[in-house]
């Protein structure tokens, strides 16, 4: 039987994934700028999982532009990059760590070692 390739499940429940097999306590759902994707209560941290695509990471995928309406997806990107900033600063300020998870970290063999010693750290 063939191992289920990562690319079938979202970056997010993998993440998700790692901190319940580590025993971190996490919720969903918190009414904070942006509405990031894990919230780290007991640690005063957010963890945002980032489509590297739709946030514009500076990977391989993040800057392969779709043929066609380039115009549209450029001016997309751009406005989500500016939220996503815009909502760093804010949690910041209300004294939240922001560690942000790209899609394609999650394709290191090391990456959930590294998510680890980031939320420990
Ligand atoms: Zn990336």
């Amino acid at each position: 039987m063939r191992a289920v390739k990562s690319k079938h499940t979202s970056p997010e429940l993998t993440v998700r994934g790692l901190l319940r097999k580590k025993k971190i306590k996490f919720k969903t759902y918190a009414n904070l700028p942006g509405l990031p994707d894990i919230i780290l209560s007991d640690k005063k941290t957010v963890i945002r999982v980032m489509g590297c695509f739709w946030h514009g990471h500076a990977c391989k995928r993040g800057s392969r532009m779709p043929k066609t309406n380039v115009r549209y997806w450029s001016a997309k990107i751009a406005r989500n990059k500016t939220r996503d900033k815009g909502n760093r600063a804010a949690l910041k300020k209300l004294g939240w760590r922001v560690v942000d998870v790209w899609e394609c970290r999650l394709k290191k063999a090391d990456w959930a070692v590294k998510i680890v010693k980031k939320l420990n750290g």
